[in-house]
């Protein structure tokens, strides 16, 4: 059927999230019978722990199938609050946090609450695939700041301040980074926290991988660096990573209480709240034991030391080794330029296509994350397809001339 109705001028300057969009492709290949190593997915290949999917079931056989209250149930934002207390020694109310339908969601509402046609908004590349989307949903302007390999991925003052305007009014971090793995430096966050302090910036930290590290120690985290951060801190966090809970969309953010409240207001006419039965598995995974994501971290480490080995081994292909999340981001652009079968590799999306078409693997391109020289590997999946799949690169790079 051809309908011809108008579409708003805001969704054509959006596109579909990529990584979701690479794993569909990759999925419906191996329904179809290829035999695809998939390491785009973006979440941890890990069942939900038995005694948050236990909470769940009770929710539902006690009846607690009804609206909550819009930005979430007391208890679960008690405990959030809680385990912000107990891990970072941050004094949050109740009332300045939001559960939200996944961390996404949060982000959603947060940029809907604070940003507007006008503002800027700097992003540091690589990036999240969804944040310069979020961002030009409220209509504001995605500035991309570039961070070096070379440089670690850290963030530099000078770089930073280069980006900088009068129209200015946030910065999105992610330490640890998805795509990268890299976490910045307190000499970075310090950077960023001086610039956001002069400006009346609103500082969104997204901190969705804090609990999945590989170094030793607490990471540096920007409200540590000066606590008089916290009144233009948004800290979003959530279960979708730390408890391998992503189908059950619950995600929260922490912040000032006008933030919170307006955050509310949105949600209030939106989603309303998010579900009542996956808030209460939330709840058992936020209160109870908390030794979920070690055992995540304990398969995921000698993934990561397989996979940085063999890209070592790997000529013209470079990688910072990742200290948190569950991701690689090998620099491959020494190929492009390169044919196979007289079909030239010009970028990583190039790339991707070939890796999956003629060797069955599947990546995410770097241009998706704002960094063309690159591809993403997660490595959340076994290490039988991460060894065949690291077989399968080199020799795929291999047949390049
Ligand atoms: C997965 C992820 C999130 C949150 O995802 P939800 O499934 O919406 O909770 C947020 N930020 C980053 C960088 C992520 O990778």
């Amino acid at each position: 059927m051809q309908s011809k109705i108008n579409l708003a001028e805001r969704v054509k300057q959006i596109k579909p999230s990529p990584t979701l969009a690479v794993n569909a492709k990759a999925k419906a290949l191996k329904a179809a019978g290829a035999n695809i190593l998939n390491f785009s997915v973006g979440e941890p290949d890990f069942d939900t722990p038995d005694h948050v999917r236990e909470a769940g079931k009770a929710a539902i056989d006690a009846g607690f199938t009804r609206y909550t209250a819009v930005p979430g149930t007391p208890e679960l934002r008690e405990a959030i609050a809680a385990r912000f207390a107990e891990d970072h020694g941050w004094n949050y109310s109740p009332e300045q946090i939001q559960v939200s339908c996944g961390g996404k969601h949060g982000l959603y509402n947060m940029a809907q609450a604070l940003f507007g046609p006008g503002d800027e908004v700097l992003i540091l590349a690589p990036y999240w695939v969804s944040y310069p989307d979020i961002i030009q949903l409220a209509g504001a302007t995605p500035v991309i700041v570039p961070l070096s390999e070379e440089k670690n991925f850290d963030l530099e003052y000078e770089v930073l301040a280069d980006y900088v305007t009068e129209r200015t009014r946030g910065i999105i971090i992610n330490s640890p980074s998805n795509p990268t793995g890299s976490v910045f430096s307190r000499e970075a966050l310090a950077a960023i926290g001086k610039l956001a302090l002069e400006n009346n910036w609103a500082i969104i930290t997204d901190d969705i991988y804090d609990t999945i590290t590989y170094v030793d120690g607490k990471l540096p985290h920007i409200l540590d660096v000066d606590p008089a951060l916290a009144a233009q801190t948004l800290v979003l966090n959530g279960v979708s990573k730390s408890f391998a809970m992503t189908g059950w969309r619950i995600g929260y953010t922490a912040g000032p209480q006008h933030v919170i409240s307006a955050m509310n207001k949105i949600q209030s006419q939106s989603t309303s709240n998010p579900s009542s039965v996956a808030q209460m598995a939330a709840l058992a995974a936020v209160s109870g034991p908390q030794d979920f994501p070690a055992v995540m971290r304990q398969a995921f480490e000698p993934r990561l030391d397989y996979i940085l080995e063999a890209l070592a081994g790997i000529e013209g292909v470079s990688c910072v080794k990742p200290s948190g999340a569950f991701y690689v981001f090998p620099n491959v652009a020494a190929y492009y330029g390169r044919s196979f079968k007289g079909k030239k590799i010009q970028g990583s999306l190039d790339m991707a296509d070939y890796l999956l078409d003629e060797s069955k693997i599947a990546v995410v391109p770097g241009i998706a994350f704002g960094a063309d020289p690159f591809i993403r590997f997660s490595f959340a999946t076994s290490m039988e397809v991460i060894r065949d799949g690291m077989n399968r690169f080199k020799e795929a790079l291999g047949r390049l001339e």
